[in-house]
């Protein structure tokens, strides 16, 4: 019976040469590009990114936090690499038309660095 337990290694060599977001202060890659919904949300000091998944990543505890939009359940979300906050993970949106969000991840541009196979026009 082989193992279905993915090591961190292979789930890196399986993102190689696919475009990524990487942080900004140790490189672990942290989501892929395939995985963005929208670049033009708000994060908590500047842009932010909605995304469908992340890796290499640690959620902190839960809280009500009021958004722009209303309040959220939500975790904040650190790089595992080196301990910086990275964004959040969206556990509940109170308001009916927020529920998209729910079980995304908001990752701060500021956070991230893209690795070279893409540029973002922005
Ligand atoms: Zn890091």
């Amino acid at each position: 019976m082989s193992s279905a337990k993915s090591s961190p290694s292979k789930v890196l060599r399986a993102f190689e040469g696919r475009p990524s977001f990487q942080c900004s202060n140790c490189s672990a890659v942290i989501a892929l590009k395939d995985e963005l919904i929208s670049k033009s949300f708000s994060g908590r000091d500047g842009r932010g990114y909605l995304m469908h998944s992340a890796i290499n990543i640690r959620m902190g505890g839960k809280e009500d936090r009021p958004l722009l939009t209303g309040v959220h359940t939500v975790a904040d979300v650190f790089c595992v690499g080196c301990g910086d906050r990275l964004g959040w993970f969206y556990h509940k949106a109170s308001d009916q038309s927020q529920k998209y969000k729910e079980g995304k991840y908001l990752l701060e541009r500021e956070r991230l660095v893209k690795d070279n196979a893409w540029t973002l026009d922005v």
